[in-house]
């Protein structure tokens, strides 16, 4: 039995929604997962390629309306998001920070020139997009960021540094959140303008295939219409990561299904004391637990995005739904592991790939003690983090 099939999962999507799964799968098969060893031990992606097979597929900015973008629904945006990260979560990251973030900033915020700029190209794959909001100081308390944006003349001129920044080298325009006198605001800054420059952040051990960058602002000046008009105050950038986050819900449990049915299909074939590993009472607890959390999340996940489909979600819902599933998933990747025994270390299966990437999952889009503390104000009215 597949795990998915205990909790009937297939019955809630529609044609179309499998459909769509399907067509991101063998783009995955075909094309992604060779090389994704490769990519994984290089720690380096050909983004520009990807970007257009991407677009070419219509996955990026899947869930807006107009502009060249498809305007799919939530569930559908999961589903290829679930598809992408049981390849690789480095992969749904550069779909999930073009899609949910930049895209998603300039299209709910940007002028009608902003977005005829930027929204179709982006949506083809031809033109990168990344967006700045984490400081080396600043990451789960963005509100303190030191980055500031201040008025000269017709202008704008920028200064700071932004951390962490997915796609961030490669983008042709980088989402910057800064403090400017109204508060803070968002600037699409275009990659080459005189001051702004970019480096890649090296050494990382997880999320090896996708490009992290660190972005250095030094007077970079801006004309007027650089700002993104329809943004004020930290709830611009903080919805634009809620939709990302949503992507991370689905996204997770891909991971979680690629490790699974790696260790169900190892421990079927692996003999120890001259029995399958699969026909211990013990690896059959570990897997009966690991079916049951990755059917719960795939369950929530697909409640959720009928919510957002309802136009219903809340914050806290979604980060109920980010905080669960990223962490069942790393729970699953970590037992899948020693499944695998000594082979659950190497990158020959994807299991130690998927578990190490997770640990940035977790981290990113809100971290998962940001996410409890949400969840805690919610129940009980107290604002723990403020
Ligand atoms: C691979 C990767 C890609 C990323 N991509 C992007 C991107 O594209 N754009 C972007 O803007 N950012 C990006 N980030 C940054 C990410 O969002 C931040 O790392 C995250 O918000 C956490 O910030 P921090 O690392 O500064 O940790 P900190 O905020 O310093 O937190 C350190 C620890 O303290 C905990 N903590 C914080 N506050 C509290 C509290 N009140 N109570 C208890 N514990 C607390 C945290 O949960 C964490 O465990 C990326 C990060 C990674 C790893």
């Amino acid at each position: 039995m597949h795990p998915t099939a205990l909790f009937a999962v297939d019955g809630l999507l529609t044609e179309e929604e499998r459909e769509i799964r399907s067509t991101v799968r063998r783009l995955c098969d075909r094309e992604l997962r060779p090389h994704l060893t490769q990519w994984f031990e290089d720690g380096a992606i050909p983004a520009r390629e990807l970007a257009r097979t991407f677009g070419g597929l219509g996955l990026l900015g899947m869930h807006l309306e107009g502009y060249g973008c498809p305007g799919l629904g939530a569930v559908s945006y999961g589903l290829a998001c679930l598809e992408l990260e049981a390849a690789d979560s480095g992969l749904r990251s550069l779909v999930s920070v073009q899609g949910s973030l930049a895209m998603y900033a300039i299209w709910r915020y940007g002028s009608e020139e902003q977005k005829n700029a930027w929204l179709p190209a982006m949506a083809a794959g031809e033109r990168i997009g990344c967006f700045g909001l984490t400081e080396p100081d600043f990451g789960s308390d963005p509100a303190r960021m030191r980055a500031g944006a201040r008025r000269d003349g017709g202008d704008w001129v920028l200064n700071g540094t932004k951390m962490w920044i997915t796609n961030g080298s490669v983008a042709d325009v980088a989402v910057v959140w800064a403090q400017t006198e109204e508060g803070i605001r968002g600037f699409l800054v275009p990659a080459g303008t005189p001051g702004f420059t970019t480096r890649d952040l090296k050494h990382k051990v997880s999320l090896r295939a996708s490009v992290t960058s660190e972005l250095v602002l030094d007077e970079v000046r801006l004309p007027r219409e650089a700002v993104l008009p329809g943004a004020r105050g930290l709830s611009g950038p903080l919805r634009c990561l809620n939709e990302a986050r949503f992507g991370i819900v689905f996204g997770a449990m891909g991971a979680a299904l690629d490790c699974l049915e790696t260790a169900l299909a190892y421990a079927g074939e692996r003999e120890v004391f001259a029995r399958p590993l699969a026909a211990f009472q013990l690896t059959q607890d570990k897997l009966a637990d690991m079916a049951l959390e990755l059917g719960k999340g795939l369950l929530l996940a697909v409640h959720l995005g009928r919510l957002k489909e309802a136009g219903t979600i809340t914050p806290e819902q979604v980060s109920a739904g980010k905080l669960n599933n990223v962490r069942e998933a790393l729970e699953i990747a970590r037992t899948c592991r020693t499944i695998l025994g000594a082979s659950g270390i190497t990158l020959e299966y994807p299991v130690i790939r998927h578990a190490v990437n997770l640990e940035s999952v977790l981290t990113y889009e809100g971290t998962s003690e940001i996410h409890s503390l949400v969840l805690g104000k919610a129940l009980t009215g107290h604002a723990a983090f403020a």
